[in-house]
């Protein structure tokens, strides 16, 4: 096979077809694959529960986050029949912290049913692993390839970038997902028994991750430099192109931080919903253009407590489809003060037990001024 000569600068891409490309990408990888906990050594193929795990943690959730916490879910679960044995409570908790906490109740479910339904084993196709709870498309996809050697080529945001550059695709997103799925299939090795589809889909996330970066990309480093459009353009950092993004309206409400002594006044948010299952502080309803005092007269009623002290500032966080801004009430209950119905007493010194989301650790921290 011949590859395209090298040159400092290129005026205009070399056109290469798909499997000099491939080649190069694969070649690359060899030399610069990243190291991560979830990857086996060069040459061995992936753990289905490791690809799977990790997989879903990175959704949503950059590589540096997920590590310390696959590393934790590994040493607890080794397998998926273990971590199909655990309970929500016990995953949730081993979860705090990561957020979006739907994949944690999907990851959970999922696990029960490879261990009730498939005897301990993922299935080795797209289509078992889609039918499979919390595994979409580009999950089922990327386990398929990485774990089983399937050809097929899962599409991240990172490959996205680096196929929407490769071939300047003027399509913005979302619209051209379909578009960047066919252009990236093309980067697939060959499809035969000994196929390397999953490494040519992590070289791709890798090069996205470290060299096809969205600002100032490192083009002079990329094997894919001499055939790149975007490239030769000079606009790479002007791709994907983008749709622009609704977002939703502000909302706004109130955090009630009681404590008794050394303990805290906490809930649990129902099972179904945004944040379910987790614990927090009572709140007021979340509402766009709430008011104060609509939102303060949702406090909790407790007898005895002191009065309401409105904290300086507000927490802010933003949720996947709406940003959030907590105004932060403290108050102390007498020694005996009953929890209201619902609500319980957790010593602060265990907090860190807690299915705490992100949000209600910065409504604590605000509260009792860690
Ligand atoms: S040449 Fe530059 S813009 Fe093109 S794929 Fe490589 S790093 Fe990305």
């Amino acid at each position: 096979m011949s590859f395209p000569a090298v040159a400092k600068k290129p005026a205009r891409p070399v056109a290469s077809n798909g499997a000099v490309r491939a080649a190069l990408l694969l070649a690359w990888y060899d030399r610069h694959r990243r190291v991560l906990p979830w990857r086996p050594p060069a040459g061995e193929r992936a753990d289905p529960y490791a690809v799977w795990l990790s997989e879903i943690m990175l959704q949503q959730t950059g590589v540096r986050t997920v590590g310390p916490y696959f590393l934790k879910f590994l040493a607890r679960w080794p397998d998926v029949d273990a971590l199909g044995g655990a309970s929500l409570d016990d995953v949730l908790r081993m979860w705090a912290g990561l957020g979006y906490y739907s994949r944690a109740r999907n990851l959970h479910a999922c696990a029960v049913a490879v261990k009730r339904d498939h005897g301990g084993v993922f299935p080795d196709t797209e289509e078992g692993l889609r039918a499979l709870p919390g595994i979409g498309p580009y999950t089922a996809s990327a386990i398929a390839a990485i774990a089983f050697g399937q050809s097929t080529m899962p599409v991240d945001g990172n490959i996205e970038r680096v196929v929407s550059r490769l071939f300047a695709v003027e399509e913005p997103l979302p619209q051209a997902k379909p578009l960047i799925q066919q252009l990236a299939t093309t980067l697939l090795g060959a499809g035969d028994a000994n196929s390397r589809a999953g490494d040519s889909a992590q070289a791709l996330m890798d090069l996205g991750s470290s060299i096809c970066t969205p600002k100032k990309p490192a083009c002079a480093l990329c094997p894919l430099n001499q055939d790149c459009l975007a490239r030769a353009r000079g606009d790479q950092e002007t791709f994907p192109r983008k749709a622009l993004k609704k977002t939703g309206a502000l909302r706004r409400g109130a955090a009630f931080v009681v404590t008794r002594g050394d303990e805290l006044l906490v809930r649990t948010r129902a099972e179904k919903g945004l944040l379910g299952g987790m614990t927090e502080v009572p709140t007021s309803d979340w509402r766009a253009a709430q008011d104060d005092a609509a939102a303060r007269a949702q406090a909790p009623a407790l007898k005895g407590l002191t009065r309401w002290h409105r904290k300086a500032g507000v927490v802010t966080h933003v949720f996947t489809h709406f940003p959030l801004e907590l105004v932060v009430y403290t108050a102390k209950a007498p020694a005996r003060a009953a929890a209201p119905q619902g609500m319980r007493w957790v010593p602060v010194a265990t907090l860190q037990d807690e299915a705490l989301p992100n949000v209600m650790r910065k409504v604590i921290a605000h509260g009792l001024g860690f």
